[in-house]
Parts: C-alpha cells; sequence; structure tokens
C-alpha cells in the first residue's frame, strides 16, 4: 500500500463519518450542521473522543456511553465502505480529474444507496447537486456536452418509461428519484453509460428483486428500492463498462 492510497483510505473513513450524517439527517429534514452530534436515545452530544471513525464504535462496543442505546451497525460500515472505496481508487486511478470523479461519485451513490434502503428515498438535496458536480468534472475531462446530454436523456428515458407503465397498468412503477439519478450518473459517466446502467440495474433489481419476494413470501414492501441497482450498474461501467462492452462484443463476434 503506497502512501497515497492509505490517505485516500483515511480521508475516506473520515468522510464516511459525514456520510453518516447525511444518512441520518437529510431524510429526517434536519440540519446537516447543527445541533452538534447526539445520541438520539438520550440527546447527550457525543464527545469528540466518542465520535472518531470506526475507533469509537469498537471501543463502546456499539453502545452509547451515557444511556447505552445500541449505535447501529452502519455507523462502522459506512465509514469502512467509503475507507476501502476510495483506497481502491487511488490504486487504479492516477491523481486526476477521473480519479475526483471516481471518489465523488462513489461517496454519493453509497449515501444515496443508504437512503433509498432506509426510507425508499433519493433527495432532491443530493441528486441535484451531484447532477452540477458530474457536469463540473465530466468539462474538466473534456466532456461536457457527453454529460450534458448524459443528463437530459437519463431523465427523460425514465420519463417516458414510467409514462408508459402507468399507461398500461394505471399505477406508478417508479420514483421520480429514480429518474434524478440517472440523470446524474450520465452527468458523471455521459450518455454512453445509460444503455448498459439501465440493462444492469434492470436484471439485477430484476433477480435480487423476485429473489427476495420469494423468500419473504411475499411479505416484503411491493415497491422495492430502485437505486441501490442504479448505484451498483453505475459503478460497475465507472470500473469496467468498456472492458465488459468489448469482452461481449467479442463474445458475440465468436459465436458467429
Ligand atoms: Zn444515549
Amino acid at each position: 500500500m503506497t502512501p497515497w492510497m492509505a490517505l485516500a483510505a483515511l480521508a475516506g473513513v473520515m468522510f464516511g463519518s459525514l456520510a453518516n450524517v447525511l444518512i441520518h439527517r437529510i431524510p429526517r429534514r434536519e440540519s446537516i450542521a447543527f445541533p452538534a452530534s447526539h445520541c438520539p436515545s438520550c440527546g447527550r452530544d457525543i464527545r469528540w473522543y466518542d465520535n472518531v471513525p470506526l475507533l469509537s464504535w469498537l471501543l463502546l462496543k456499539g453502545r452509547c456511553r451515557y444511556c447505552d442505546a445500541r449505535i447501529p451497525l452502519r455507523y462502522p460500515l459506512v465509514e469502512l465502505s467509503v475507507g476501502l472505496g476510495w483506497g481502491f481508487l487511488a490504486w487504479l486511478l492516477p491523481p486526476g480529474p477521473e480519479l475526483a470523479s471516481g471518489l465523488v461519485l462513489f461517496y454519493l451513490l453509497l449515501v444515496l444507496s443508504w437512503i433509498d434502503l432506509e426510507t425508499g428515498l433519493l433527495p432532491d438535496v443530493l441528486t441535484y447537486p451531484g447532477m452540477l458536480l458530474g457536469i463540473l468534472l465530466s468539462a474538466w475531462q473534456g466532456r461536457l456536452l457527453d454529460a450534458v446530454v448524459g443528463v437530459a436523456a437519463g431523465y427523460a428515458f425514465f420519463w417516458m418509461v414510467a409514462m408508459a407503465f402507468l399507461r398500461l397498468t394505471g399505477r406508478e412503477g417508479m420514483g421520480h428519484g429514480d429518474f434524478k439519478l440517472l440523470a446524474m450518473l450520465g452527468a458523471f459517466m455521459g450518455w454512453q453509460a445509460l444503455p448498459f446502467i439501465v440493462f444492469v440495474a434492470s436484471l439485477t433489481g430484476t433477480v435480487f428483486g423476485g429473489l427476495g419476494l420469494l423468500l419473504s413470501r411475499g411479505k416484503l414492501r411491493s415497491e422495492i428500492p430502485f437505486g441501490p441497482y442504479l448505484a451498483f450498474a453505475g459503478l460497475l461501467w465507472f470500473l469496467a463498462g468498456e472492458n465488459l462492452l468489448a469482452w461481449y462484443a467479442a463474445l458475440l463476434h465468436s459465436e458467429a
């Protein structure tokens, strides 16, 4: 492990701590900055030494120092995920706009997926700034047009699918947050990424969603969050999309 990777991983763990604040407060419409971190159970302020990413959770054995309330496993898990993800990206990519894009994208997708799993929401306060950041980071890579078309195409495509679904079934099949998340992915990776993302997300969503429905014998809520599947497909494209397409093309070619 190079010092550069270690630095990225450490920064990831610190920013993972902020990600936990976003995941907890944004769906509750609480301010991000005020008040200071406090236990939601007893309301006591959390001291800095009880707020050290990863370590404090382990030392406190996952419980509040004052009232013994459980601190969800999500806290160390999110911190660890961002640390590992950022360390991996710093290993994969040289410093530059593509790495910056990967770090921001991974972070936003993790926060959005977690909020979607917990609440079924993909808040605008994350997806709109995400689109803007995606466009800026793409422009830095000389791909401004791809990104702008990506935003428009991503939103429009899901909008049309949702309209068609509504016409056919009389039900809303997809949340508007999904339109905006696909638009955000288009901003980061250009319109070229969208067919792959929609295909992989639909496929994995159908397989795992169906599996979940079977295992829970239909007790699972019928509206399965689609955000995590879009996030997974988006990351897959970011890491390996063009290689996967080339591999698939070669496969078709060899069978013909
Ligand atoms: Zn407490």
